[in-house]
């Protein structure tokens, strides 16, 4: 049956060469697929008809489908992607720098990507302020359903296969909770054979899971860690955030100073900015002693707020003090542009809107 099939995005280039004989074909494969985008197994041109033949057999080329997109006005493209089981999750492209074209139509500023994706249907980690919490936890994505997100993108966009792009691990779901899959995502993303994404273009956000953060450390990946910090003492963090109980604050801190970093790089603190709440100079205050003798960079972000949402957004002198006090004792401190802030920027909200845009 088809649908027990499993996709050929699952696997690694090395995981191929055991399967797909001789070797230098799974190189083949993986340039069909990464690097020129095609649709079918028949169009991989250079493989004998036998060897096409037996990879239709077996497995899928893809696995998810693209249900539903909406722009933004400021460039930002969600996407609402279907899996199986009637399952779906977000991820968005990003545009940073637009492409800028002389008279003459020669390219004098070339276009920068991020693209945000999911690691899981869902998320068991339950944050009070986020909507993908609320659908509770369905199931961890396969490396592939991660891997395809940044591919389907790309083609959609007809982003060239050689074309810078960062990928950030914030969309639904927690990273750290589907290690093994992110793991092996990062390394498809990375290989040189295919999309080419080194490790230091790839971010994984964490709510803190202290003792996965200090496993993925070991693993000496290269990639960049984000914390979703949120708040600085732990009885409001424990609100907001119930993992807090399980990893403190000290903890997260300490997997944080033990993990490895290029030496250019920071370590980012994402810090969701709720009216009233977090939102004083005494918290500005204790940020910066808590992340004393780390190399870190905050970034702030506006708690943007949906249907019935619990927290309310701060006013923007708020945010432009905290900014200040962060940077006044030398931490390098930015403020999230709420980019796609018209098309609901953050996590979960594409999903609750769904039914309304789906596309045919
Ligand atoms: N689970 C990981 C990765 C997902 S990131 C993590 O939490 O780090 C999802 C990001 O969206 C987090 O930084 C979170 O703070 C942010 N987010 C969630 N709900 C939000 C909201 N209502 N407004 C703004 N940002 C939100
Ligand atoms: Fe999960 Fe991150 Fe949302 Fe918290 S903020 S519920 S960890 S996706």
């Amino acid at each position: 049956m088809s649908t027990d099939k499993t996709a050929v995005t699952n696997y690694t280039k090395e995981e191929l060469q055991s399967i797909i004989k001789p070797s230098y074909r799974s190189k083949q494969v993986f340039g069909w697929i990464y690097q020129k985008y095609i649709n079918s197994f028949d169009d991989m041109k250079n493989l004998p008809k036998g060897l096409r033949d037996e990879l239709k057999e077996k497995y899928l080329l893809k696995s998810l489908k693209i249900l539903a997109k909406e722009e933004s006005r400021d460039g930002s493209i969600k996407y609402l992607f279907g899996l199986k089981n009637d399952l779906s999750i977000e991820a968005v492209l990003l545009p940073m720098k637009k492409e800028i074209k002389d008279v003459d139509g020669n390219i004098v500023q070339s276009a920068k990507y991020t693209i945000c994706i999911s690691s899981q249907v869902g998320c068991k980690i339950g944050c009070a302020f986020c909507l993908t919490a609320k659908e509770g936890f369905k199931k961890n994505l396969s490396a592939g359903e991660i891997v395809e997100q940044v591919l389907e993108i790309k083609k959609d966009n007809n982003i060239a296969f050689n074309k810078k792009v960062n990928i950030v691990f914030m969309g639904m779901g927690e990273p750290l909770d589907n290690m093994e899959n992110v793991v092996k995502a990062v390394k498809i993303f990375s290989d040189p054979d295919g999309l080419c994404i080194s490790p230091r273009r790839q971010t994984i956000s964490t709510s803190g899971l202290s003792k996965q953060i200090e496993k993925l450390g070991k693993m000496n990946l290269g990639v960049l860690l984000a914390i979703s910090l949120h708040a600085v003492d732990d009885e409001l963090r424990e609100r907001l955030m119930p993992i807090n109980k399980a990893y403190n604050i000290a903890s997260v801190l300490d997997a944080v100073r033990n993990f490895p970093i290029d030496a250019r790089k920071r370590v980012m603190f994402e810090y969701l900015v709720i009216k009233d709440l977090n939102d004083d100079i005494k918290s500005a205050k204790k940020l910066v002693k808590l992340l004393h003798g780390i190399k870190a960079k905050v970034n702030l972000i506006y708690f943007n707020s949906y249907p019935n949402s619990p927290f309310c957004r701060p006013k923007e002198n708020k945010m432009l003090s905290f900014q200040s006090y962060m940077r006044e004792h030398g931490v390098t401190c930015t403020i999230r542009e709420s980019k796609g802030l018209d098309i609901s920027a953050a996590c979960g909200q594409l999903y609750e809107k769904s039914e309304k845009i789906k596309i045919t």
